[in-house]
């Protein structure tokens, strides 16, 4: 059963709502773009590796995109399997054309003449996530789950080339398609040496209960102020910003478009850029001139007030 199931990554999320409000002119802009079409493929890279390893839901207990906070470090893994007889780690890869790893260098060549080495070469990637893992069943007082990791190459059409090693790494890096067929064998071969089974449902329970979501302040690192942002409630239809509010709902100013809840796009991004808003900010943020009425779309939009502070957050 997939006990955690994939979602657009916050981060990526916050890119793709910040990105239409920012001005042409902002400085960063073209980094920023570069950073969310990046994230975008890796997004879609591991929905593609989701696709194959969900024949492994039927028996198994799968997380999707785990992120665990181990020794006050952050590691983040792709999908967690948890099977009978061990704990798979699978990372899953998103390259265009031709990939070469250097199992010597411990170094990999994209076909844009990229080169990834060090802490971004893949198998040094998913080794450190074992590691982290590890710790983790070991905190936890489950000290003897073994842990195998695979790369998982997403787009079926890449091609590898191996400088070194092939048959170690061919034991770690495989098509998306493979994996599961992999991971079955690993299980045979466990199964087959006398392993302890274990309660793999309880095992993906504990990790799910201490998942944290993986997040970056995208604001902050680009540099971005609130006042970045074009404000307003954007037209569903025609997407010009700045609906103008009418009784029941949002009438577009270009196309004479109505909505009765455009502002909750609107109220969204703003609560993926700030962890809170208030009244006045709402009023400025949707265009609106009423006080009650920002309070009562706040409320109704399933926000929460914190009477402490005097502004509203997302409920959790
Ligand atoms: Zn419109």
């Amino acid at each position: 059963m997939i006990l955690r199931k994939r979602k657009k990554p916050r981060p990526l999320a916050k890119l793709d709502a910040i990105i239409p409000r920012l001005s042409p002119a902002f400085p960063r802009l073209a980094d920023i773009k570069k950073d969310a079409a990046q994230r975008q493929r890796g997004y879609i890279g591991e929905k593609k590796v989701d696709y194959y390893l969900d024949n492994l839901a039927s028996k198994h207990t799968i997380l999707q995109d785990v992120c665990l906070r181990v020794n006050g470090k952050t590691t983040q893994m792709d999908t967690v399997i948890s099977a009978n007889y061990a704990t798979y780690i699978v990372d899953a890869k998103h390259y265009m054309d031709k990939i070469i790893f250097n199992t010597n260098l411990k170094q990999l060549t994209r076909s844009d003449g990229k080169i990834e080495s060090g802490f971004e070469y893949p198998i040094t990637q998913v080794e450190n996530q074992k590691f982290h893992l590890q710790n983790y069943f070991f905190q936890h007082n489950m000290p003897n789950i073994p842990i195998y990791y695979f790369v998982a190459i997403a787009d079926p059409s890449t091609i590898m080339e191996v400088v070194g090693d092939e048959q170690e790494l061919a034991k770690i890096v495989a098509h998306a398609a493979r994996i599961p067929s992999m991971i079955l064998a690993k299980e045979d071969e466990l199964s087959n040496a006398g392993a302890n089974k274990l309660q793999h449902w309880n095992i993906g329970k504990q990790i799910l209960r201490d998942c944290i979501e993986y997040d970056r302040d995208i604001m902050r690192e680009y540099g971005i102020m609130l006042d970045d942002l074009s404000p307003g409630v954007r037209c569903l239809k025609c997407k010009m910003l700045g609906m103008g509010r009418v009784y029941g709902g949002w009438r577009c100013r270009k196309c004479g478009g109505f909505s009765s809840n455009a502002h909750l796009e609107a109220l969204k991004i703003y609560l993926l850029c700030m962890p809170y808003i208030t009244n006045s900010e709402c009023m400025r943020w949707l265009g609106i001139n009423g006080k009650n009425t920002a309070t009562r779309l706040m409320r109704d939009s399933g926000l929460q007030f914190d009477p402490r502070h005097r502004r509203w957050i997302v409920k959790n």
